[in-house]
């Protein structure tokens, strides 16, 4: 007999509410909840694909052990053999302690991928293992795509996590640059998968919609004007907005009057920039700014927000600074229908590390941000000898030679480990390279609370979801996995007896007793919304409360935060922080003094590459047969005059070529495109030797960080620079039919 289970869709920050129909072992079909308190029942097309994760037969049920053919190295011609829990996770222990007993603290590290924050057990794992392994090589997927906006609210904010959220229910005029909400349904944003309604709503009650970015999108049929920018010069753009909204004396603090550092600095900053030079290196005419930067600043709300297209690109910490200061000096930073903070209900923000800069790569010499370095530097640490050396690794919820910069790079450095442990569910890309993989069970088998993406709520909301299937994998979530390693290398690493029991009794009982059911409860109840241990707040919130509303929890509007909330030492925002105006020249040697027409002349790469997200794929579910099905997207999007320059048409192979690699795909020939700017999705690239993982390999694409190069990434921010990649484009050859569509029998026989 059928039976409904509601829960919150983990894939994505914006978080929508799923109803799955069941039978009590299997998944009859996935819908959007309608009585979800956030996303009213819209979901995207990627929540049905999470049935086929739950049934796949190459997701990992048991631990993998590398059996290698030569002991002096790894390859993909080894054996790997299932082993026991106790085995693997002893075996993973026993090496980490071992490596860092031999050579130092910082000989082994840690790398937590994208889809941490999309798993509670990950998430709460993060501290206590970095804490224990006491390593200064701690990676994390944020230098991907999103450390640029942590480092931006850093230093204005006084806190990486005070995370600023468009507040699109209530704003009257909505800046974007380089998103795609359509497709994203609002990244950095939790608005359920109906942004687009959104979209329409602002311009049903008369206010506006504009969208920058290269490539005319999804999204623009959601807007009243788009206009494209040249990759990189987003910072140039904001400049000219700011310069002409203090020039026609439209700056205002509102609110915020008198909490507020560096109002005349930064009017003085961005009249250093001529208006005409920015309208020439933008692409985007002189008149147009002047009008949107007064549309803007008359408006009797507006927000200026951007993501990924400004985030992973060459001026990517300027960008966002100039983008918060659009809001600050519009008087929108805090304001109804500008940028706004969610008050969460489990609120995580203590719990987290903000700093730059007080320690130091070993190779490089970059800079820490909040106790992490770049992702960019990860394969030099491995690569390069000497004390201090990365040796060991743990690796989890992310696959790094797909979605890191350079990789090929990344496999050099992976293979050169001396151990590797993945916490990982398949043996992918990345984790051919482990020497033991230990998979957390399936995403409905246990229980998810969003830790982290309720720091973007469009309003405040809470929600638990309990596990739908309780299997004999239920046991080892990754929070289980990681407290059990811990515990074990803990105790290995200990050096005298007395030290070695008090571990084991802390092991034995964290096993016991703390399970992220048990943290959550105690966050909810002791949270701003929580019954504390007060019996007559009977609205007070508990995570029994929570299992009674299985369609979430409604706690409010945003409300103001500021200037209580501020985490700056003088409790003002700072506009002019001395981080981005030192970074000013570099932009300044680039647009202004020559740097790019100087690059242009000496390179023989004469356009410049840009990735898109598709609604049917994220990375890590193309393990699912429903959503990589048909026609592969990974194909060159390009403008007609590029491609007729370069006698391609839309039967031609063409080939990609950076400074780092090489890459294969058919063509698009479509004005989307702004002239000299390419487009292709990233996260593809499978079917790699030594892989398990039929669905994906059957319809591999290619992967774009083949181009991407690992030297590259924002000096300011160390975000790696993936938009914008100089690239050339050549005719290969006719494309066959099959070439154009990689349609593959082997997924449908899969299936079957
Ligand atoms: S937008 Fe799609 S992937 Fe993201 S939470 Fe909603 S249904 Fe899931």
């Amino acid at each position: 007999m059928s039976q409904l289970h509601y829960r919150t869709c983990h894939l994505c920050e914006t978080m929508c509410g799923i109803e799955i129909e069941h039978d009590g072992e299997q998944v009859l079909a996935i819908r959007g909840d309608k009585n979800d308190v956030l996303s009213q029942g819209n979901i995207c097309p990627k929540a049905t694909g999470i049935q086929d994760i739950h049934t796949c037969p190459d997701r990992l049920r048991k631990p993998l052990k590398r059996v290698r053919k030569n002991p002096a190295e790894k390859s993909h011609d080894d054996e790997w053999v299932e082993i026991e829990w106790d085995e693997a996770i002893e075996y993973a222990a026993g090496e980490l302690a071992r490596i860092q007993n031999q050579h130092g603290m910082d000989s082994i590290g840690s790398y937590w991928g994208r889809s941490t924050a999309h798993n509670v057990g990950a998430t709460l794992s993060v501290f206590p293992v970095q804490k224990i392994m006491a390593s200064r090589n701690i990676y994390t997927g944020s230098t991907v795509d999103q450390m640029p906006h942590n480092f931006a609210w850093h230093h204005i904010l006084g806190h990486q996590f005070l995370c600023t959220v468009p507040d699109i229910n209530r704003t009257d005029y909505y800046l974007m640059l380089g998103t795609n909400p359509k497709v994203s349904n609002g990244a950095q944003m939790s608005t359920g998968a109906n942004t687009y309604k959104k979209l329409n709503a602002i311009r049903e009650r008369g206010g506006k919609c504009v969208l920058i970015d290269p490539r005319r999108t999804e999204s623009v049929k959601y807007m009243d004007e788009h206009h494209f920018i040249r990759p990189h010069a987003d910072a140039m753009f904001l400049l000219g907005i700011i310069q002409v909204i203090f020039a026609k004396g439209l700056a205002k603090p509102g609110r915020m009057a008198g909490h507020i550092n560096g109002w005349q600095k930064m009017e003085s900053v961005a009249n250093e920039f001529d208006l005409d030079r920015i309208a020439e290196v933008t692409g985007i005419a002189r008149a147009d700014i002047e009008r949107i930067a007064e549309e803007f600043a008359t408006a009797k709300s507006a927000v200026c927000y951007g993501r990924t297209g400004v985030s992973m690109v060459q001026f990517a910490g300027l960008t966002q600074w100039l983008m918060y200061a659009v809001n600050i000096i519009t008087g929108n930073m805090d304001e109804i229908g500008g940028m706004m903070f969610p008050k969460p209900a489990l609120d995580s923000l203590d719990l987290t590390n903000s700093s730059w800069g007080t320690y130091h790569s070993r190779v490089s010499g970059r800079p820490e941000f909040s106790g992490e370095f770049p992702l960019a530097i990860l394969a030099e640490e491995i690569l390069t000898p000497g004390e201090g050396q990365l040796r060991g690794l743990v690796g989890t919820c992310g696959n790094m030679v797909l979605s890191m910069a350079d990789g090929h790079k990344s496999e050099e450095a992976l293979q050169a480990l001396e151990f590797y442990v993945a916490v990982d569910p398949y043996l992918n890309e990345t984790t051919r390279f482990a020497d033991v993989i230990i998979p957390p069970c399936g995403p409905l088998e246990k229980g998810h609370y969003d830790m982290f993406y309720h720091l973007y709520d469009t309003i405040n909301w809470t929600k638990y979801s309990p596990p739908l299937f309780v299997t004999e994998h239920s046991k080892w979530t990754d929070f289980e996995i990681f407290t059990d390693l811990m515990g074990r290398f803990a105790y290995k690493r200990a050096q005298n007896p007395v030290r070695k029991f008090f571990i084991s009794c802390a092991h034995k009982l964290a096993r016991k007793f703390i399970k992220p059911e048990t943290i959550i409860g105690i966050g909810l109840r002791f949270g701003p919304y929580g019954k504390g241990l007060n019996p007559l707040k009977k609205d007070g919130l508990t995570l029994a409360k929570l299992k009674e509303n299985p369609h979430g929890i409604f706690l409010g509007d945003l409300q103001y935060t500021f200037p209580e909330g501020l985490r700056t030492v003088d409790k003002k925002i700072q506009l002019t922080p001395f981080a981005f105006v030192n970074d000013l020249p570099r932009l300044k040697a680039y647009f202004v003094d020559g740097g790019m027409e100087k690059e242009a002349a000496e390179s023989e790469f004469d356009l410049r590459i840009i990735s898109r997200l598709t609604n049917r794929t994220l990375g890590w579910m193309h393990h699912s047969y429903r959503l990589i099905k048909g026609k592969n997207p990974c194909e060159l999007m390009i403008n007609p005059t590029d491609a007729e320059a370069r006698g391609i048409t839309a039967e031609n192979l063409v080939s990609v070529t950076s400074r780092t690699g090489q890459i294969q795909m058919p063509v698009i020939i479509t004005d989307e495109m702004m002239p000299g700017v390419v487009c292709m999705p990233h996260l593809w690239g499978h079917n790699r030797p030594g892989t398990r993982q039929r669905v994906a390999n059957a319809n591999p694409g290619v992967s774009m960080n083949d181009l991407t190069d690992v030297t590259g990434f924002d000096a300011l921010t160390n975000n790696a620079i993936v938009n914008g990649v100089p690239v050339k484009v050549e005719s290969v050859d006719e494309v066959t039919s099959e070439e154009a569509t990689h349609e593959d029998e082997t997924v449908e026989e899969y299936v079957v």
